[in-house]
């Protein structure tokens, strides 16, 4: 008998699962059972849109089905094509045999939406292929490709062809034959000799990897049980945990930023162009200028997508390094890759082209400038650009904060131009943040989102202003750790708060990686600092507002972060990476506190945590408030994907939202008493008007804001 289920569960596939398997073992006619999906896929398990309520999680109802196919008394064979994952794998483990087809793969994915396999796979699944093997599946919810499944003994055949024709083989081989070996609940988990420490260890390491996220941690606990307990005991195991993390915030979180990351692909400008309505012209062929930190990462990426690239250098000196740097990182991709370097094929000239001649970039359909951040030299750059390039080329700058439109200008197509915001390591980073100008048209915004999808990384589309999103967030949030300095705290205390609170580097660790050098040119640039600095200037004001001079005189000391070895830490060596507490850093920091008659005071870690969080959260509010970006969704995506933000805390947005937004107010308006010349403090007027309107559910904070948004 055949078994069709559909691609999703719902209570009411189910409900069509049990009838059918009650009916197969009722009739004597029916000698074994098969279990396929619809139209060519298994299934990905429960259909996660259905989460928000708890009772209603179909995980629960799933696991008495999963029983009721071990204990059929006629064998029940899974026929794998297409996906089997979460709650579609846990009934393959059902299942007394599984056949694959070659194309398919299998996961556990429940732990990258804060939860666990709840339908009984925490604990077949160790009893399959043993315990690493199950951590691992169930702690990274990686997919595995079926050749793979079948070296685990997750699956016992793969068909090349037809695998319903296949699994019905193997159904009528086995018939007659004992079943209690296949019931994987009668099996014992298979012992290591050092199980007890390899579980330890699987504990430190999956804290290490997400620290303070929950999920992977309790699926260590679910698979201790299967191995320390019987599997009855075991089941029970599992269900506490999961009803731990359904009721914890956590899942709501990254359920929250699951969907966030869906939502921004709906674009929209406050202009009226949309995602809906905008066409995206074929990328067929892309050139890359500068092949510095980011120009090296970005054409890997390309080279990565099967985009032919033109990588193009100011001078042979720069060029050969570029190239030197390129070729190293694509040999180190095509070894992760299957099909290696053969795959890349980065070695054909028709597909990676390295020079110095502009010329070369006449008939490439995109261009992405990464040269040094100077407004004049980009400029000139897109000058040319304009000259050389075919009418129809859409031109990227990858500037972190400096104005499109007016690199735009230099152009005779501003329409054209666009910012193309990568992230460092640019292969391996996976925000793209795309910045529309005053002119860019919806196409090119359509393009570059295309763009981002073909590179396999999440494109956000915000509008432009200095630092544009994600940056023009981090800038008050940094400026806040820097005064925390200044008040009587240490790098390592600011630090180890975020870190303690899920980032995977705080921010002073985070700019010793970046090179503060980087933040003081461009200081300098802003006349912040340096020798343009007006004479006369207070050393800690600038505009009237408090301005904390501590990083420009790291800089003056040659204190550039890891590069130097020393800023913010110490390094055992220029360029080394372990990062230690600095003597003469604090030192530093009380002879300023001396010179600028400050009284050092001891700041508490909710302090820290507050003021850093609130103020980069206060300029979220000012950006939704302005229409530089469409929602909430689209600030929390950049968060996650490019600033190191803890996924299973959903996002700066959701984060307030969960504190709730009159604690965010209140706490704001405290701190901005005692610091009245910090207007990153300063409560903005959108977060006191959702305030005032009862703190609606962020879903519905863009209905508040006064420019009418376009409806996504
Ligand atoms: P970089 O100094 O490492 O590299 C710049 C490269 O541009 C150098 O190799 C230089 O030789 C080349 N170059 C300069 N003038 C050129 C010209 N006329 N023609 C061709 N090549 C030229 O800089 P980077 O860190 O890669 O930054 C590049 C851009 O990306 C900047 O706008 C920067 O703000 C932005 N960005 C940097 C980061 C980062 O983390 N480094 C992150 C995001 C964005």
């Amino acid at each position: 008998m055949v078994i069709e289920s559909l691609f999703y569960f719902s209570l009411a596939v189910l409900q069509a699962l049990e009838d059918g398997l009650k009916k197969a073992d009722a009739d004597p006619s029916v000698k074994a059972v098969m279990i396929c999906g619809e139209n060519g896929k298994f299934s990905a398990g429960a259909d996660i849109r259905g989460f928000s309520a708890p009772q209603s999680h179909p995980g629960i109802g799933l696991a008495p089905i999963v029983s009721l196919i071990e204990s059929s008394e006629k064998p029940v064979v899974a026929a794998i094509e297409g996906v089997a994952l979460g709650g579609g794998l846990e009934v393959a483990l059902g299942c007394h045999y599984r056949v694959a087809h070659v194309k398919a793969r299998m996961g556990l994915p429940e732990v990258t939406i804060g939860l666990l396999p709840g339908a009984e796979g925490t604990q077949r699944l160790p009893r399959l292929i043993g315990v690493p093997a199950a951590l691992d599946m169930i702690t990274t919810g990686k997919h595995i490709p079926a050749t793979e499944a079948l070296k685990l003994g997750l699956v016992d055949e793969i068909a090349e062809e037809n695998t319903i024709e296949a699994a019905i083989r193997l159904a009528n081989k086995v018939i007659g034959q004992p079943l209690a070996p296949r019931r994987l609940s009668l099996k014992p988990v298979p012992t290591l000799p050092n199980m007890e420490a390899f579980l330890r260890e699987a504990l430190v390491k999956v804290k290490k990897q997400a620290r303070g996220c929950l999920a992977p941690e309790l699926c260590v606990q679910a698979v201790r049980a299967a191995s320390e307990r019987p599997f009855a005991e075991g089941l029970r195991r599992e269900r506490e945990l999961f009803r731990l993390l359904l009721s914890s915030g956590q899942a709501r979180a990254l359920q929250y930023a699951f969907f966030a990351e869906r939502a921004v692909r709906r674009w929209a400008t406050p202009a009226g162009a949309s995602w809906s309505s905008a066409n995206a012209q074929p990328v067929r062929s892309a050139a890359v200028i500068g092949l510095g930190t980011m120009g090296r990462g970005i054409v890997t990426s390309l080279v990565k997508a099967n985009i032919p690239v033109v990588a193009l250098e100011q001078d042979l000196e720069n060029l050969k390094k570029g190239r030197k740097a390129v070729m190293l990182l694509l040999e180190r991709e095509a070894m992760k890759m299957e099909g290696g370097a053969q795959r890349l094929d980065f070695h054909n000239p028709a597909r990676l082209q390295f020079t110095v001649d502009f010329d070369l970039l006449r008939d490439v359909d995109l261009v992405i400038e990464a040269v040094f951040e100077n407004m004049a030299l980009k400029k000139e750059i897109f000058h040319k650009l304009s000259k050389i390039c075919k009418p129809g080329a859409l031109l990227c700058t990858n500037t972190s904060a400096l104005n499109i439109n007016e690199i735009a200008s230099a152009t005779s197509r501003p329409q054209q131009v666009i910012g193309t915001h990568f992230f460092s390591p640019a292969h391996v980073m996976r925000l793209l943040e795309i910045i529309y100008g005053s002119h860019t048209s919806p196409s090119a915004i359509a393009t570059a989102m295309q763009l981002a999808k073909a590179l396999n990384k999440i494109g956000v589309v915000v509008g432009n202003c200095f630092g544009f999103v994600g940056n023009r967030m981090m800038f008050p949030y940094v400026q806040q750790a820097v005064f925390l300095l200044e008040e009587g705290s240490r790098p390592e205390a600011v630090d180890e708060v975020l870190e303690d609170f899920g980032f995977k580097i705080g921010p002073f660790r985070m700019s010793d990686l970046a090179g503060l050098d980087v933040g003081w040119r461009s200081r300098q640039g802003q006349g912040l600092t340096g020798p343009s600095l007006p004479a006369g200037t207070p050393a800690r004001q600038r505009h009237g507002q408090r301005y904390s001079p501590l990083p420009d005189l790291l800089c003056e000391h040659g204190r550039f972060g890891q590069k130097t070895g020393h800023g913010w830490y110490l390094y055992e060596k220029a360029g080394g990476r372990t990062a230690t507490p600095d003597p003469w850093l604090h030192n530093f920091l009380a002879r300023y506190r001396d010179t600028h008659g400050i009284k050092a005071r001891a700041i508490d870690q909710e302090e820290i945590l507050e003021r850093c969080l609130f103020a980069l959260i206060n300029e979220g509010f000012a950006i939704l408030a302005e229409g530089i970006a469409s929602g909430p969704e689209h600030l929390d995506v950049i968060y996650i994907n490019g600033y190191g933000w803890p996924r299973h805390r959903g996002g700066p947005m959701f984060y307030a939202s969960t504190v709730g937004l009159p604690r965010v107010l209140a706490k704001l308006e405290q701190y901005s008493e005692v610091h009245p010349d910090v207007p990153g403090l300063r409560p903005n007027a959108f977060l006191r008007k959702l305030v005032a309107v009862g703190s609606p559910p962020l879903q519905e904070w863009m209905s508040y804001v006064s420019w009418q948004s376009p409806k996504l």
